[in-house]
This record gives structure tokens, sequence and C-alpha cells, in this order.
């Protein structure tokens, strides 16, 4: 794990990680770099981590300070020790359908869906956000599973008539509360992406909990829904890099 800087959230994401490391029995080290890390200094690391045998995976907490180009750091990483599935390899190889890392946190959305016995065949599948991280890869996911998949966005046009007609609703849009009950078809299933710090301190999502837990048939909380299986992904995508990584076997 890469952290530079010390923004107060990705601390707590990059901890969170590393208690999930020791707890699954997975060696981690943890590289903390200064905000005023240059990006040579920071790929002259991840070349490091690159050629370490005894690191499988390679994990650089986003965001990076801005004097630092976010996609030259990704496509630096070896695709092979790529446990966020970022690099391009990765997301191409998502694209096609023949992957072996997912992105952790619609990974761990398909872990939901899946554990709770919901078939994704032929539903409605509504994604909000389209950004590479969540949104896209999760459309893909789902049109995998053989979902029909809308994908909204900041310009799309009477956001609710897409929302309502949505069996699989997944809000990924980094606004506190954005989908309310209202939006929702009765009897949905909601899967709430967003992670929001209210000015109280407390985090919400981007469901309106209160009023979407009465119409949705099946709904995950913040925190306590997603944020979870994120990181139980994660342990996964790294151990799949193992394994990766010692026989040379991919998908
Ligand atoms: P992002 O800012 O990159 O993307 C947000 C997306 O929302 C954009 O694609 C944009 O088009 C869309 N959007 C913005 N305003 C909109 C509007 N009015 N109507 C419709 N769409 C709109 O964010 P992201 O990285 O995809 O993250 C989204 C949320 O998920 C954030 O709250 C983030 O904190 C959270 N998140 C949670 C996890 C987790 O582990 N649970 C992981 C990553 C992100």
């Amino acid at each position: 794990m890469v952290i530079v800087g010390d923004d107060p959230a990705s601390r707590i994401y990059v901890n969170n990680k590393k208690k999930a490391c020791a707890e699954c029995g997975i060696y981690s080290e943890e590289y903390a770099l200064p905000e005023s890390t240059t990006q040579e200094e920071l790929l002259e690391l991840i070349d490091r981590l690159n050629k370490k045998s005894d690191i499988s995976g390679i994990l650089v907490q986003l965001p990076v300070p801005e004097h630092i180009d976010e996609t030259t750091i990704i496509n630096a990483i070896n695709p092979n020790k790529d446990v966020d599935a970022f690099h391009p390899v990765n997301v191409g190889k998502i694209m096609v359908g023949n992957f072996d890392f997912v992105p952790c946190t619609p990974a761990g959305v398909m872990e939901l869906i899946n554990e709770s016995g919901i078939d994704v065949s032929g539903k409605e599948c509504v994604v909000v956000g389209r950004s590479n991280i969540v949104g896209k890869p999760q459309a893909m996911l789902l049109l995998h599973k053989n979902g029909t998949v809308t994908i909204c966005h900041s310009r799309t046009k009477d956001l609710a008539s897409h929302t309502k007609n949505a069996d699989i609703l997944v809000a990924a849009v980094g606004i506190p509360k954005f989908i309310t009950g209202d939006m929702i078809k009765p009897g949905a299933v909601v899967i709430d992406v967003g992670i929001n710090r209210l000015e109280n301190k407390k985090l919400c999502g981007d469901v309106d909990f209160d009023s979407a837990e009465k119409i949705a048939g099946a709904i995950t909380p913040v925190p306590g829904g997603v944020g979870p299986m994120t990181i139980a992904m994660l342990m996964k995508n790294t151990v799949r890099a193992a394994v990766i990584n010692r026989t040379g076997k991919q998908s």
C-alpha cells in the first residue's frame, strides 16, 4: 500500500485495508510518502515494488496530490499486481469479460447481489454515476450477468424516469441522500455505493435511506453495506494476484 500526503479519508481507507490484510493473514507493507513526493520518486517506488518477488499486489491510494498524474501512476503498476484493477490492461479485460481482477467496489456490489440470491439476468439495471472506478465497471459487470443496463450521469435528462424503471439500482454519485424514495420502483434492489460525510461528521450514502427503505425490496445501508465488501474484494484480488505471480496462470 502506497499513500502520498495526509488526506484523512485516505488514511482511514489504508488503515482499514492494512487491518483486513492482518485478519486474513496477508503480509503487507505500507509506504507513507510525504505530500512533497515527486512523480519520479513515486514511479521509482512502483518500479521497485513491481520487481519485488515477495509483493503480489500494489495499491496506490487515490487521490494522489495534484502535482502527480494519476493515469501515469496507474499505468506504471504491473497489471499482474494491479489489485485495484485500474490499469488499462485490466480495464480492457473486464470489457471482454475475461478478467482476473475486478475493481473492488463493483465486485463487492456483485457479491452482495449474488449472495442475496438475486438473479440479474433480464433485469432492468440502472447505474447512476459513470466513473472509471465505480460506474463504468459496475455497468459492465451487470451486463456480463445479462442485465439490461442503463448508465445515468450528470448530463442525464429526467433522471427519475430512468431510476423508477430499475429492478436493480446502483447509486454511485457522491451526493448525500440524492436518490429519494419517490425515484425508486416498488420492490427494487437498491445498492448505495456513496460514502459522504455530513457536517455533523456522520457518514451517509447517496440514497436517502429513510424514504427509500419504505419502497425498496432490498437496500444496503451506509455505513456497513458496500464499504466492507470493497475491502473484502481487495483481499480476494490480492490472493488471486499471489496465485498469478507464483504460477503465471492467468484467466
Ligand atoms: P465520481 O465523482 O468520480 O463520479 C460521480 C458520478 O456521478 C459522475 O460520473 C457523475 O456523472 C455522476 N453525477 C454527478 N452528479 C450527478 C447528477 N446530478 N445526476 C446524475 N449523476 C450525477 O465518484 P466515484 O468515485 O464514482 O464515487 C461515487 C461515490 O461512491 C462517492 O460518494 C464515493 O465516496 C463513493 N465510493 C465508495 C466506495 C466504497 O468502497 N463504498 C468506493 C469508491 C467510491
